[in-house]
């Protein structure tokens, strides 16, 4: 069998810092697996400018050869949609695709292992990290809840995975396929039931250059991911309402028992108290659904993911 046709992509957003580190460690590993005869001699690597402010274009443009090509996004759409642009390009282009962060936080040294899983028949290989250590206590924490939460809800995801896989080019065509507009890739990949297979290693200290996934970023994708994947939180309200509906019942009953009984005692707090409450609760409840209509009404318009301002191939 010949070996795969390869392609790295990997989305970058203002990496001015570690580009210069990342592009060499990338060439210098496609061409050891090439060497290697692991991977087809036609492989490339992808870098995708998603809307950068600094010099990423730039050294992505002085760096470019056959094995390194680079698309720029006129405005930055986010990590995810960055790696969409880069998955659209490469479809039917190659055999499989590895997505890896630009920062190389994940461990290149599971790449030949992915490949020979796909070799093997796997058409999605994830690398999941064993360590969290590299996060901050809160980013641990807030990950924790949302993985707990998203399994309540009956969403499958594979803890602890982001972004680093495989994915064969079958997957990927069976992937594209999902056209909604607000992308929660991960959530996906168990839905196309493929042969999934996963990886374990442990992730690195960013080198260079601060997170891009400031906290408006993490909480955006957590929302996307739960909102995109489960009614859920929808139907919690109605279970929140009924709730409070029954309570209202009983507090009714006794406020009537109180009153027949003729001591009523000009409370103040048991007034203001459930009126606090319970206009809280409307709130809440009003802002999840408007994030759902705000959903319906994104996905309505069908805009474009992203806008190409250039390709260097
Ligand atoms: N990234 C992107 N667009 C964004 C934010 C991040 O393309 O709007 C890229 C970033 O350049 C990096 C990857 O997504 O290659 C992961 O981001 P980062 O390492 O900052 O996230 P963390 O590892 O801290 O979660
Ligand atoms: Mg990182």
């Amino acid at each position: 069998m010949l070996p795969p046709k390869l392609a790295i992509i990997s989305p970058c957003y203002n990496e001015e810092d570690i580009l210069p580190d990342t592009i060499p460690t990338l060439c210098r590993l496609l061409n050891m697996l090439i060497e290697e005869k692991c991977i087809d001699k036609q492989s490339y690597i992808v870098f995708i400018d998603d809307g950068s402010l600094d010099k990423t274009y730039q050294i992505l443009k002085e760096n470019t050869s056959p094995q390194i090509k680079a698309l720029k996004l006129s405005t930055n759409k986010g990590h995810q949609y960055a790696l969409l642009a880069g998955l659209h390009f490469t479809t039917n282009k190659v055999d499989c695709v590895i997505s890896i962060d630009a920062d190389l936080q994940d461990d290149l040294n599971v790449i030949p292992q992915m490949i020979k899983q796909y070799e093997n028949g796997a058409h999605i290989v994830c690398g999941v990290r064993t360590n969290r250590d590299t996060d901050t206590f809160f980013k641990r924490k807030t990950a924790r809840i949302f993985y707990h939460f998203m399994h309540q809800m009956g969403v499958t995801l594979i803890e602890n995975h982001a972004d680093f896989r495989l994915l064969s080019n079958k997957a990927l065509i069976e992937i594209l396929k999902y056209k909604e507009s607000n992308l929660f890739l991960r959530g996906l990949f168990p839905l196309i039931n493929m042969r999934l297979e996963t990886i374990e290693y442990t992730q690195k200290d960013r080198k260079k250059g601060q997170t891009k996934y400031g906290l408006r970023k993490m909480m955006s994708l957590a929302i996307s991911g739960i909102t995109s994947f489960s009614s859920a939180p929808i139907r919690m309200i109605t279970g929140i309402g009924l709730l409070l509906f029954l309570v209202t019942m009983a507090l009714s009953f006794h406020v009537l028992v109180v009153y027949v009984k003729g001591d009523v005692v000009p409370g103040w707090a048991s007034i203001s108290l459930p009126m606090y409450f319970l206009g809280g609760v409307q709130l809440l409840s009003l802002g999840i659904i408007g994030e759902y209509v705000a959903k319906i009404y994104k996905e309505t318009k069908r805009r474009p993911y992203y806008h190409i301002e250039d390709i260097l191939e």
